[in-house]
């Protein structure tokens, strides 16, 4: 199939929506990372979003929708919470998970009873839920296990031929993507999947915020998880993360000790003067952190790293979702010095 590149003039995001409408995929940009989007009620449809990702039918897909007042259609017994939570967060990078009605299948529920339900404030993805009228599952548009897309060539280079288009609005704002929680009850919710709606800023709405423990820890396969994407290796590039918890003097003596032609560190953007080896930075804030991650993990595969030594960030605030992508593009693999 030939994949066609759309700009976000007002015509292109018709033809985008109108190959939603029709059951097609389509890369679309949102304030988070590229979603790979088609109608969240159309089986058929939701089944190509897990074939051109290689994404397994368990991991279920989040539901995008223009509006939360619209969530009443897709979901029931709606928490007093919800709308809190809603009124604050969204539109946002924010995903909710609720129960589900007949009006989400299985395919895009992932057989769970439960649904993601978010609202994005991409001008883009907004105006093509609108013009479709669909629902529209979005999950990122990278192949499954691979660092998440945050620029329509991202999307280009992993489904090139895959779906049918891909719609240009630039590079992802946040750069992770939606912070996910689910709702325990009226005074707690835990936090499925960090992202750039804190647990910080959750605990202004709600009395008891959980962070749950698989965001830091290998969760072992026989465990149960809350999430069934905790379950699956993430983020990774080709080469091999490793990350390193420490001073930047020993970070630097760590990287001496293991120097080699395929060796590269992916450090703070303040460091970088000082810094003796072959490197990459990443920014020098959570907020910078998180919008440059997934692009220099895969700019690593890009120059032929190998081996990546990765300065650990801090896991406040937005940080944690940084740590959580690196934890896992690391196979949690941590050297604490
Ligand atoms: P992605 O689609 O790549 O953004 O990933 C979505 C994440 O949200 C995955 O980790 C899913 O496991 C998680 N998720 C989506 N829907 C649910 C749900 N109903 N219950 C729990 N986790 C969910
Ligand atoms: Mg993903």
């Amino acid at each position: 199939m030939e994949t066609v590149l759309l700009s976000d003039s007002i015509r292109q995001l018709e033809a985008a929506a109108q190959l939603i409408k029709d059951g097609e995929v389509v890369g679309i940009p949102t304030e988070t990372v590229y979603g790979l989007g088609a109608d969240a009620s159309n089986e058929a449809a939701v089944r190509k979003i897990f074939a051109a990702k290689g994404r397994p039918a368990d991991n279920p897909l989040i539901v995008h929708l223009a509006d939360f007042s619209d969530a009443v259609s897709y979901t029931k017994n709606i928490p007093a919470l919800a709308y809190k939570l809603a009124e604050k967060f969204c539109p946002g990078p924010f995903t909710m998970i609720l129960p589900k009605n007949e009006r989400i299948p299985y395919v895009t529920s992932g057989g769970l009873e439960t649904v993601g339900i978010r609202i994005p404030s991409h001008p883009v993805m907004h105006r093509i839920i609108e013009l479709s009228g669909c629902p529209i599952a979005a999950p990122s548009a990278n192949i499954s296990g691979y660092p998440s897309p945050t620029s329509a060539q991202h999307v280009m280079d992993d489904m090139m031929g895959k779906i049918a288009a891909v719609v240009d609005g630039g590079q992802s704002e946040f750069g992770v993507e939606s912070t996910v929680a689910a709702i325990e009850n009226e005074n707690t919710v835990r936090i499925l999947r960090p992202g750039c709606v804190t647990a910080e800023q959750l605990r202004e709405i709600c009395e008891n915020v959980i962070i749950d423990k698989a965001i830091l820890n290998d969760i072992g396969s026989d465990e149960k998880v809350p999430s069934p994407g905790m379950k699956y290796k993430h983020y990774s590039p080709k080469a091999d993360i490793v990350l390193v918890e420490s001073s930047f003097d020993d970070f630097v003596r760590y990287v001496g000790a293991n120097d080699g032609e395929k060796v590269y560190s992916l450090i703070f953007d303040g460091d970088a003067e000082r810094f003796p080896y072959k490197f990459l930075a990443y920014g020098d804030n959570d907020l910078a952190q998180a919008h440059n991650v997934f692009q220099k993990l895969r700019e690593l595969d890009e120059i032929g790293a190998e081996k990546v030594y990765v300065r650990a960030p801090s896991s406040e605030g937005v940080g944690l979702a940084v740590y959580n992508r690196l934890i896992r593009a690391a196979g949690f693999e941590v050297i604490r010095i």
